[in-house]
């Protein structure tokens, strides 16, 4: 592979992780001149990436920058510099500009047109390679090399690799045989960094209940699941649902699923609550079930939930509510009708746990963003030390709000670690 070495040591960075934010900080750092190394535990770059969006890569989607940020919660604006300098619109020229140009099915979701997430760590590592980028290969990063309280480098198996920036670009904690685990978190904090609590999230839940065989395998394409109020807090997320074995998947349940990790440290199960129709009240519900009586009332109450609901889903839902299956609309009750209008807009459930890190597609919690300055994503307590991608306590939503927030970051820190 092409070496290029700048003259002045100074400009040297080593990349730790070639995960999409590594991949992009090493092409922006070489861009921008700087010599470039990338050290990668894996034999291979990027396995993440190209197992993204069951391997499709959602890479980005189509919410302008504001609203992007808006779905990070509280701590959103803190990916603002990273998103000016590039955003959903410049990654998605960026990536044209390489060979992989993009297309949104659906108007929301952004994916290679080829479909293909290979496709773009391919690209990525052939940008790479052409800018000069040196790529080590199933070399892991054991420890920083720190002096006087700065960055000149890193120890591998073969010993110190030195460097005047090193960018931490190591990923979180889950899926182990995609490059996942601790170590990155060693790293950082060996440099004196806070790591905040590791959670799974973007996990699918367990629950409780009894009926979830009988459904694993259906979906539902707008569900609201809330979880029960605690203080002033009630989650809620709003997208497809899909029953499995355990549980719940689906955007609905995923993307809830960091919160109720948070919620599961207690020890108790969670309670939450599924909307089979968001924006639908009991009200809408029991005025709707008043009308089935009129218009087939020899009809059972799970052939008329039928028409809306998966069979398996529907004969859950009327179990759960205690309503016979042979049970007409002519003959229900009240209190039965009452029910029912509650379940379909409230459908309680309780979650005994995640798929954990083995199913997380991604970290909740990791190097606390007090200590990193966003404009250019460097360590406050070491010098030439800089962070991107998931190894940072931020974490969005399913849609591909992750991956644009790798890329982003790679972007910037290796612009301003070249720059610096
Ligand atoms: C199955 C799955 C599907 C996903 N789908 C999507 C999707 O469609 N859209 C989306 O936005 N997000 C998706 N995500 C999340 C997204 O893939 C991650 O957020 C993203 O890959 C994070 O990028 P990163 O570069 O920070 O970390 P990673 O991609 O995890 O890369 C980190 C790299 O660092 C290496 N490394 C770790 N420690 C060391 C060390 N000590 N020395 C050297 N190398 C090291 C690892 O081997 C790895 O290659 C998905 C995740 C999974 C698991």
């Amino acid at each position: 592979m092409p070496t290029h070495r700048s003259q002045e040591s100074g400009r040297d960075v080593i990349v730790v992780g070639g995960g999409p934010a590594g991949l992009m900080a090493a092409l922006s750092a070489a861009r921008r001149g700087a010599s470039v190394r990338i050290c990668e535990q894996l034999e291979r770059p990027g396995l993440r990436l190209m197992a993204s969006g069951g391997g499709r890569g959602n890479l980005t989607n189509t919410l302008a920058p504001e609203a992007m940020m808006a779905r990070f919660g509280r701590r959103g604006r803190f990916i603002q510099p990273a998103l000016a300098g590039l955003g959903p619109v410049s990654l998605r020229r960026l990536l044209a500009d390489l060979g992989v140009p993009t297309f949104s099915p659906d108007g929301f979701h952004v994916y290679p047109s080829s479909e293909s997430a290979a496709d773009v760590q391919q690209a990525l590592v052939r940008a790479g390679e052409d800018a000069g980028v040196d790529f080590r290969l199933a070399c892991p990063v054991q420890s920083l090399a720190i002096e006087k309280g700065a960055a000149i480098g890193v120890h591998t198996s073969g010993g110190l690799v030195p460097a005047g920036r090193v960018i931490l670009t190591t990923g979180g904690r889950s899926y182990p045989r995609l490059g996942g685990g601790e170590q990155g978190y060693a790293l950082a904090r060996q440099a004196g960094h806070t790591v905040t609590l590791l959670l799974p999230a973007l996990a699918p839940l367990v629950i409780a209940e009894p009926w979830p065989p009988s459904c694993a395998g259906a979906a539902l394409p707008d569900v609201e699941c809330t979880l029960s109020r605690e203080g002033r807090s009630a989650p809620a997320a709003r997208g497809a649902l899909l029953f499995t074995h355990r549980g719940l998947s689906g955007p609905a349940a995923l993307d809830l699923s960091g919160d109720v990790s948070a919620r599961l440290q207690a020890g108790a199960p969670v309670a939450a609550f599924l909307n089979l129709a968001p924006g639908r009240r009991p009200s809408d519900w029991l005025q709707e079930i008043g009308q089935w009586a009129h218009v087939g009332g020899g009809k059972t109450v799970v052939r008329w939930l039928d028409d809306f609901l998966p069979r398996s889903v529907a004969a859950a839902l009327a179990g759960a509510c205690g309503l016979p299956d042979s049970l007409t609309a002519s003959r229900i009750s009240q209190e039965q009708r009452r029910r029912l209008a509650d379940h379909l807009a409230g459908w309680p459930v309780t979650i005994t746990g995640t798929g954990g890190f083995e199913q997380a597609m991604v970290t909740r919690g990791g190097v606390a963003l007090d200590d990193i300055d966003p404009h250019t994503l460097s360590s406050r307590l070491v010098k030439g030390l800089h962070f991107a991608g998931e190894i940072v306590d931020l974490d969005g939503p399913c849609g591909g709000f992750n991956l644009q927030w790798a890329f982003s970051s790679g972007w910037l820190a290796g612009h301003s670690a070249a720059g610096a």
